[in-house]
């Protein structure tokens, strides 16, 4: 190939080691190749890099003063194979720069390649513009371009290495620090180490010294294996790892070289023949015998000073598994394991999450909220059981590190959402809770103490907790959802008495009805067929007075009026149930419905020494209303509270307006408040149900205002159905039925002061006239 011409007063050495290590740049591109899928999309930029940097190592295998040949052109044009070999190193650092970032993740590959390229070219021009180019790479060269007054070409060449392996270690060193794993931050210082080989062997492979260019090319060569090994398997050689063995390492061999040292110099007075050799054989064993306890000594001590775990997995399980024996509730059970999580592993962090079985293809997550450090509120996520997740958790029941989740394209591929959950925890590692035939937790950790990465030993120790974990984890989820099953039987039930009460009272208001309506018809009728048998006997006798006509006469009366009265109600309570109940609204005020709706009673009022008292009534809003539907309903509350209040108690009507704060209009709310026997809780929404009444339905109409008087239970129900006809509502509030203590009951009513439109149901005046319009028919219970 290329005419070569070695001087045997060279070392033949270099060439041979150049063409060496361009094999050995050859089987690293081969194995680069060969991995590419597990490397991904930054392989590309590897195989550049591996590519530039056989070239740089390929042109050593070229005699420097080679002027025959196909090399014997460039050679004459003044291009020498060490300036050459500086063109092809810069090119090699340019890719190398631009892989860092790629490498430890941080965007600007590109635009350092953009700009080292320009750099490149403007190393190769100045080597030509300048008259000596030949000096780059020369023997002695980096020295001579120190020491005299530097030559741009070098200027240039030195410049853009410094700049480059600034910004590279910058960028690894920052990656480091601010790295959420310490396996990424052990990767990004892992990748300073490569920088440090590849830049030291990049300057001392064109330094122009022939020893240094050696140990130059090797330290490249390592520094590059470095990277494509870094590239291959996402987990590196633990940096920190090693430096602390090799801290711990160093303090033991220290301790024990001063002991045997102090035993020999202690040794060297003695004769080493009699008492002086037995002294000699206590000293060896004196020593030997100190050997063992001070260097266990030592290793701890370097293990602690250096944060490592200390418990063995065995001990660990053995005090888990008494800690759990008698747990059953799921909290307590959390907070165990994370008690001994934070023991064993001295984590910061850590929770159990609870797995669920969504449907056939999937697990549902949720972590528990009382485990170590704080968490997202409302964090889950779902497992698709064809992903990597589930196949490491389940089936291989092993554990997972974050870091593998985010590097390792075994799980890289998952769903974003998944990959996000699992970022979210901010976890470092997982194990599996399962029991046979179901993945039912995982156990995680998040940031160990002294932030290092978890070792195997951690992960055992974890694996081992979680393992133990789930007997206990199955128990308390059976017993937490017994419980939840048994919280909701029990709202449940409740539900249920509540309905078979309001159904039983239903149920016994339509009964009810069949007895107040044969008591309520049968009463006044008998009424009128005693009186009227009565008047035919005496009139058949001629007795009959007309005094006797007279008194008869009246109870008739009394017993018809009775009958009307109730059968105007029935009919009312029918109108209302077929919704046909005609409204014919007006102006008035409540002042002037409330004297109507009271005058009627003032007699009985009397007779039973009430206190009547209307306040605030007047000054307040016209309103629209059927005056005399609302007198009928104000006079039943009224009537009402005369009726279950005892004789010298107290009635208080009171009247203000207000604003509807939903509507924006404006409404009246009146208070009937009475000194009464109260009304029960459970029935204070029932009396306003057709005849609902709560004394024994047996009891039959005084038709009065006594006290306790009975009525057919319609009087509310009436005033309920013409108050919602005004758009408005009524309601009662009792403390409670006590007939000694007497709590008393409110009423309140609020009317709005214009209805709304879909209350008015006016009907013309001659087609609607029914008998609960007719004047006589107002104050039906009196
Ligand atoms: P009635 O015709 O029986 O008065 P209502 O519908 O007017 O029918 O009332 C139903 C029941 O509500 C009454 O039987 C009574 O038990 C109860 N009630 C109504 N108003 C009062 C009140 N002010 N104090 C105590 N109980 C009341």
């Amino acid at each position: 190939m290329i005419g070569l011409e070695i001087e045997l007063s060279l070392p033949p050495f270099s060439y041979f080691l150049a063409g060496g290590l361009s094999l050995g740049y050859i089987v690293l591109l081969l194995t680069t190749f060969r991995n590419r899928v597990q490397i991904g999309t930054s392989q590309n930029w590897l195989i550049a890099l591996l590519f530039t940097a056989l070239l740089a190592q390929a042109i050593h295998i070229v005699h420097p003063r080679a002027s025959e040949g196909p090399y014997a052109a460039l050679f004459v044009a003044g291009i020498t194979q060490p300036a050459i070999g500086v063109y092809l190193i810069s090119l090699m650092l340019i890719v190398f720069g631009a892989y860092t970032f790629r490498y430890v993740q941080r965007s600007g590959a590109l635009i350092l390649l953009i700009l080292g390229a320009a750099w490149w070219i403007a190393v190769i021009v100045a080597g030509f513009t300048v008259p000596n180019q030949a000096i780059l790479g020369q023997a002695g060269w980096l020295v001579q371009a120190f020491r005299q007054p530097i030559d741009v070409p070098s200027l240039v060449a030195i410049g853009g290495w410094t700049v480059i392996g600034v910004l590279a270690f910058a960028t690894a060193f920052t990656a480091s620090a601010s790295a959420r794993l310490p396996e990424i931050g052990n990767r990004a210082l892992f990748w300073v180490v490569v920088i440090l080989l590849v830049m030291l062997g990049a300057v001392l492979g064109v330094s122009g010294d022939e020893t240094l260019k050696q140990v130059g090319w090797i330290a490249q060569f390592v520094g590059l294996t470095g990277a494509v090994s870094g590239a291959i398997s996402h987990r590196v050689f633990d940096i920190r790892r090693a430096a602390r063995m090799g801290f711990s390492s160093i303090l033991v061999t220290a301790v024990t070289a001063v002991m045997i040292l102090a035993a020999l110099l202690i040794a060297r007075g003695f004769n080493p023949t009699g008492s002086g050799l037995i002294l000699l054989i206590m000293l060896a064993i004196a020593v030997a015998i100190l050997y063992v306890p001070v260097r266990a000594v030592m290793r701890g001590l370097a293990d602690r000073t250096l944060g490592s775990p200390v418990e063995d997995s065995a001990q660990v399980a053995r005090r888990y598994s008494q800690d759990i024996a008698g747990v059953v509730e799921l909290d307590e059970l959390v907070d165990v394991s994370m008690k001994t999580l934070r023991d064993a592993l001295r984590v910061r962090r850590g929770c159990l999450m609870l797995a669920t079985r969504d449907d056939d293809e999937t697990l549902r997550v949720e972590p528990m909220y009382n485990g170590m450090g704080d968490l997202p509120a409302d964090l889950r996520g779902w497992i698709p059981k064809n992903s990597g997740v589930y196949r490491t958790l389940y089936e291989q029941r092993t554990t997972l590190l974050q870091f593998d989740l985010e590097y390792n394209r075994q799980y890289t591929d998952s769903a974003p959402e998944l990959l996000s959950f699992f970022r979210q925890l901010r976890m470092g590692a997982y194990a599996p809770i399962a029991v046979p035939g179901q993945l039912i937790g995982i156990l995680a950790v998040g940031q160990k103490g002294n932030d290092e990465p978890f070792y195997t030993r951690d992960l055992e120790i974890l694996a081992t907790i979680a393992n133990q974990t789930g007997i206990s984890l199955r128990n308390a989820r059976l017993v937490n959802d017994l419980r939840t099953a048994s919280d909701s039987m029990q709202v449940l039930n409740v539900d249920l008495v509540k309905t078979k009460e309001r159904l039983e009272k239903l149920d016994s208001v339509k009964s009810d009805f069949i007895t107040v309506a044969s008591h309520e018809l049968r009463t006044p009728l008998a009424q009128i067929r005693g009186y009227t048998d009565i008047i035919e006997t005496m009139n058949d006798q001629g007795i009959l007075s007309a005094d006797q006509v007279g008194s008869m006469t009246l109870n008739l009366r009394k017993a018809t009026d009775r009958l009307e009265r109730l059968i105007g109600d029935m009919l009312d309570v029918s109108q209302l149930d077929t919704d046909a109940m005609d409204l014919r609204f007006a102006q008035t005020t409540v002042e002037n419905v409330m004297r109507l709706a009271i005058e009627p009673l003032t007699e009985s009022i009397k007779q039973r020494k009430l206190t009547v008292m209307a306040r605030h009534l007047h000054g307040l809003p016209p309103i629209q209303a059927d005056m005399q539907r609302l007198v009928q309903a104000f006079r039943n509350v009224v009537l009402n509270a005369i009726k279950f209040t005892p004789d010298g108690g107290r009635i208080d009507i009171t009247a203000s307006l207000q604003n509807n704060t939903k509507s924006g209009s404006d409404e009246i709310l009146i208070a009937i408040q009475d000194t009464g026997i109260g009304i029960d809780a459970k029935n204070q929404d029932l009396i306003f149900e057709k005849f609902f009444r709560v004394s024994d339905p047996g009891l039959h109409s005084t038709g009065a205002t006594k006290f306790l008087g009975a009525g057919p239970g319609l009087g509310l129900t009436i005033a309920r159905g013409v108050i919602q006809g005004h758009g408005g509502r009524i309601w009662v509030e009792s403390p409670g039925y006590d007939p000694r203590e007497l709590p008393g009951s409110t009423f309140f009513i609020i009317l709005p002061v214009s209805p709304p439109e879909d209350a008015k149901r006016v009907m013309p005046f001659e087609s609607g006239t029914t008998s609960a319009s007719e004047p006589h028919r107002i104050g039906a219970s009196v």
